[in-house]
């Protein structure tokens, strides 16, 4: 028999880089470990020597890399003696808070936007247990209200203006290393809240043994500050990717009304705005938008081309790349990673809308069965 190996999870795994003592309690759900995926039929599409790797962060327990920062926050929230926890989201944050405070046996509250959140993410927070709030308004309206809330009620937030969020998504980047053996040249990602641009640059950072911008030193107070040797001696340049219609960081400054399908990421005042911009110009990066019909041609694309399915918000960062290798932005012979951040069944509407396939209906014979099989070969 092989020797027994069970993944605990990446607190268990990266401890040594996280702020957790020996006696914590870890409330995992064995989250991370994510599947890094080489995309080479799409890499034979674009050429220019690209090599191309997804970080497929849907493949999380709840569907998306909320819950890297989750098991961080909440692991810290119950060691402080919290009993509830609050966020605003625009779902997945939802979706796995509500999944985190069960695990840890707390209540979780958590402030959705009205109408615009997709089916799966409601579905998840519903059935885990989380007291659902709607607000007639939208993301940012609800996180100026958690804000607000938190300091009246005895509450923990665990957006990603809790600093233990952004240490636990900063494991992403490490697996990224870990996993090639090298820093890549580029790292792709959507920006919404910006708390994980920001994140992964401070595990992209630790690992090269540098110190990130003091912007991101001051935010994470006491808890960023893990000295350890060099594991790479390289960091890739950061490009972010929003929706034009939600794209605060590409006009630079705040958006009233964010607007686009992919609703991940409709957040027009974001959280992380010094800490995402250290993120993009210390490493050379850039900012860009897509337009929601390039997010969801994207979207199909790495459907039909490699079988991988993620929500609308994750497909922009491959969208993005794409078109920074097409107009020379991102050199030829790059190594470039994309964080997909989301599962594509969070959004079952969206892809069913747009999918080409359609449903073929005939009747319960062999004939017709045959007739459609040629017809569609
Ligand atoms: C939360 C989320 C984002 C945005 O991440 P930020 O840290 O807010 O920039 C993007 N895609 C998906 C699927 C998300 O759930």
């Amino acid at each position: 028999m092989n020797k027994p190996y069970h993944y605990q999870g990446l607190i268990e795994r990266y401890r040594d880089r996280l702020p957790v003592a020996d006696s914590t309690r870890i409330i995992s759900l064995c989250e991370g470990d994510t599947a890094l995926i080489r995309l080479s039929n799409i890499e034979k599409i674009i050429g220019h020597g690209i090599e191309l790797y997804a970080k497929f962060e849907g493949q999380n327990p709840t569907g998306s890399f909320k819950d890297r920062g989750m098991t961080m926050a909440v692991t810290q929230a119950v060691s402080e003696g919290s009993e509830a926890i609050i966020c605003a989201s625009t779902g997945n944050t939802s979706a796995s808070a509500a999944a985190y405070a069960a695990r840890a046996g707390i209540r979780a509250f958590v402030l959705i936007p009205e109408g615009k959140i997709a089916l799966g993410k409601l579905a998840q927070a519903m059935i885990e247990g989380a007291c659902v709030i709607q607000i007639k308004g939208n993301f940012d309206d609800g996180m100026r209200i958690v804000k607000e809330v938190a300091s009246a009620a005895p509450v923990t937030i665990v957006n990603s203006i809790n600093p233990y969020r952004l240490q636990g998504q900063k494991t992403a980047a490490f697996e990224i290393i870990d996993a090639l053996g090298r820093a890549p040249d580029v790292h792709g990602i959507p920006v919404g809240n910006a708390g994980n641009i920001s994140a992964y640059w401070v595990g992209f950072s630790e690992y090269a043994a540098v110190t990130p911008a003091t912007a991101a030193c001051a935010y994470c107070d006491d808890v960023c500050h893990y000295e350890k040797a060099a594991v790479v001696d390289t960091r890739p340049r950061m490009f972010g990717y929003q929706a034009a219609g939600a794209a605060p960081f590409v006009l630079g400054k705040m958006v009233d009304d964010p607007e686009t399908v992919a609703t991940a990421i409709r957040i027009g005042r974001p959280q992380s705005w010094d800490l995402a911009w250290a993120a993009i110009n210390e490493s050379g990066g850039a900012i860009a938008s897509l337009t929601d019909e390039e997010i969801l041609q994207t979207q199909r694309l790495l459907a039909e081309k490699e079988g991988v399915f993620c929500e609308p918000a994750s497909a922009i960062s491959i969208g993005g790349v794409l078109r920074d290798i097409e107009n020379g932005n991102i050199p030829e012979g790059s190594l470039i990673t994309c964080t997909l951040t989301g599962h594509g069944l969070k959004d079952p509407d969206t892809a069913i809308q747009q999918s080409r396939g359609g449903v073929i209906e005939v009747p319960a014979e062999l004939d017709a069965v045959k007739r459609a099989i040629v017809d569609n070969l």
